[in-house]
């Protein structure tokens, strides 16, 4: 881990009982997540430092990510875009919902928050018309990118190992689709949202 100059640790109720430095045991995860994990081993607790690195556009605007136009850009309307990776990915489906402006979760106005709730549904009901997805999941982590971004993961039928947040580790587990079926899989999510307003593919 490289500690940006300036970091101290972090001072709070909360730190102040942690055992940094000692490897903590992770028999809850092979408990408590067992149709996933049988065997983990977490790294030693390393000390928690702030100030944090900035996140990607968080100090210069000019090198956001969701604020570029890009051709790996699904679908967008007035307000809000879906972003996929052109990397085939292990599960059917991952995608980015993130607004077409420079927001963040803490200053974005009302009328792109009060947007969100019917695009996450339309996404969860086109996720869903993959053939062989049973759910789709959200997430939202924003460490990445300071701008504001929610996952969308689809969930395979049947996968009940990929119940819950273990469905996020499965992604980098399962063997990653071939070319043909992640362009299909994701054309069928676009031209789905598409049919409820807003363009598809908008920048190819
Ligand atoms: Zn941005």
């Amino acid at each position: 881990m490289s500690a940006m100059s300036g970091q101290t640790p972090a001072e709070s109720p909360f730190h102040s009982r942690l055992p940094i430095g000692e490897r903590l045991d992770a028999s809850a995860l092979t408990e408590g997540l067992p149709w996933a994990f049988d065997e983990i081993r977490m790294r030693p607790l390393e000390p928690m430092l702030v100030p944090e690195n900035p996140r990607g556009g968080e100090i210069d605007r000019s090198t956001c990510g969701p604020c570029a136009p890009s051709e790996n850009t699904i679908w967008h309307d007035d307000l809000w875009q879906v972003y996929a990776s052109p990397e085939p990915s292990g599960l059917p489906f991952i995608a980015a919902l993130s607004p077409r402006e420079h927001w963040l979760l803490e200053d974005a106005p009302i009328d792109v928050l009060a947007a969100l709730g019917p695009l996450m549904q339309r996404m969860s009901e086109a996720v869903k018309t993959i053939p062989g997805v049973a759910r789709c999941h959200f997430g939202r982590w924003n460490d990445g990118s300071a701008h504001l971004h929610m996952w969308a993961l689809a969930r395979p039928a049947g996968m009940m190992q990929g119940r819950g947040a273990a469905l996020a580790f499965w992604d980098d587990v399962l063997p990653p689709m071939p070319q043909e079926m992640a362009q299909e899989h994701v054309r069928i999510v676009a031209e789905s949202l598409a049919a409820g307003g807003g363009v598809a593919f908008p920048h190819r």
